[in-house]
């Protein structure tokens, strides 16, 4: 076994689980299926990796539920079919789960939820508190109400999106099918298995088929698409077969599965789009203390700031300025401006009774901070001056 395909060596893992996995067409869910996957996910978690699951199988469960005839759904059907199977996916997870004492909580996304900056911080919050609290977030598409120009639509892609809106190290893909192959195996004889993609290139881009399998809606092009925002923002990728009763232990134990490289760090891609940001709304004017602080990798407390200036939404872009005039990093704001200004110079323990809600402790995280300066603390200036007088 590779190290890259050694499960434990990650530190966060976004799992993607296809419909045809989960349900079967006659007997509804796969009850033993599941329970495996979850004894696989309490290994990894009690080795200290946080989990999500993107699980499929809305659809097919509530067809299977309500007895549907096979073949193509309207969307008010399908619409329907995923409003009854969701309770009973997301009760099947639970149920499972709860045999090694963890908790799921179930998230159902629409695609403004990570396309628009606000929502997709509110999104981000809830994931990462559910994790904090070492509860398995449990996501899907919220089918019932996503029409077709506001939807993923698949799964694979939409796991992309949850692994970097949540700085994941790894998505693994689980399907029916084992990885990725030069040409579709099944049309092709001639196909080869490719174990290692260093790269996304235009020529791995053309090996994926169109073909997708019955149940779900995500084929080899989907998954590749799911590649390209993973691994661009710093993500690894897995694409297995999840048709073996214990699918993660399989993966460690060297079965067959593609393993895509990273392009480069969460940290770099989610901080160059921060940086990127090419109109800032707002400036948060700081002081020497924060200055101190944001240097050494903290967040920006309120206590630190000292005026604020524009009018800003909280996830809108701010630049923080130093005392010096000059700015030293950009971030997202954690308040909108009013808010801001009511708690600037406070303790952020202050924060709840000056704005009747708990809050954030930080004006900006750290997540969602970069320097755009090399910054000098007040020590190290004087410092220099004192060599200079
Ligand atoms: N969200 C759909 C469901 O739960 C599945 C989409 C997909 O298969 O990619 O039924």
């Amino acid at each position: 076994m590779t190290a890259r395909k050694s499960l434990d060596h990650y530190r966060r893992i976004v799992i993607k689980i296809g419909s045809a996995l989960l349900v079967d067409r006659k007997t509804g869910l796969k009850k033993a299926w599941l329970d495996g996957m979850c004894a696989d996910i309490a290994a990894l978690k009690a080795k200290g990796v946080d989990v999500l699951v993107v699980s499929s199988g809305a659809i097919a469960l509530g067809r299977s539920v309500l007895d549907l005839p096979s073949g193509a759904l309207k969307l008010e059907e399908s619409q329907a079919a995923a409003a009854v199977g969701q309770i009973s996916l997301a009760r099947a997870w639970s149920e499972s789960l709860s045999h090694d004492d963890i908790v799921a909580g179930q998230i159902l996304l629409t695609l403004g939820d990570t396309e628009e900056r606000r929502r997709y911080l509110n999104a981000r919050a809830t994931i990462n508190q559910l994790l904090k609290i070492g509860a398995v977030p449990i996501i899907n598409e919220n089918d019932t109400v996503a029409t077709s120009e506001i939807r993923y639509g698949d799964n694979d892609r939409l796991a992309a999106r949850v692994a970097t809106m949540t700085g994941a190290d790894l998505l693994i893909l689980l399907s029916d099918i084992d990885g990725l192959y030069t040409a579709p195996p099944h049309l092709d004889p001639d196909a080869k298995f490719l174990e290692t993609i260093a790269e996304i290139t235009p020529e791995i881009e053309a090996m994926a088929g169109g073909a997708a399998s019955e149940l779900s809606r995500g084929g080899m092009r989907t998954k590749i698409d799911a590649g390209k925002i993973a691994t661009g923002a710093g993500c690894a990728m897995i694409i297995a077969s999840g048709k073996t009763e214990r699918p993660l232990n399989a993966i460690e134990s060297g079965a067959r599965s593609s393993w895509f490289a990273p392009s480069g760090t969460p940290v770099t891609a989610r901080k160059t789009w921060i940086a990127g940001q090419l109109q800032p709304a707002g400036e948060l004017h700081v002081d020497d203390g924060a200055v101190t602080a944001l240097g050494a990798g903290k967040s920006l407390l309120p206590a630190g700031v000292r005026s604020i200036v524009g009018h800003f939404g909280r996830g809108d872009t701010v630049a923080v300025i130093g005392p010096s005039g000059r700015e030293i990093a950009r971030g997202l704001a954690g308040y909108d401006a009013e808010e801001a200004r009511q708690i600037t110079g406070r303790k952020s323990t202050e924060i709840e009774a000056i704005l009747g809600y708990p809050g954030r402790a930080a004006m900006v995280h750290r997540d969602d901070l970069v320097m755009t300066a090399s910054v000098k603390t007040k020590a190290e200036r004087q410092k220099k001056d004192e060599a200079h007088a």
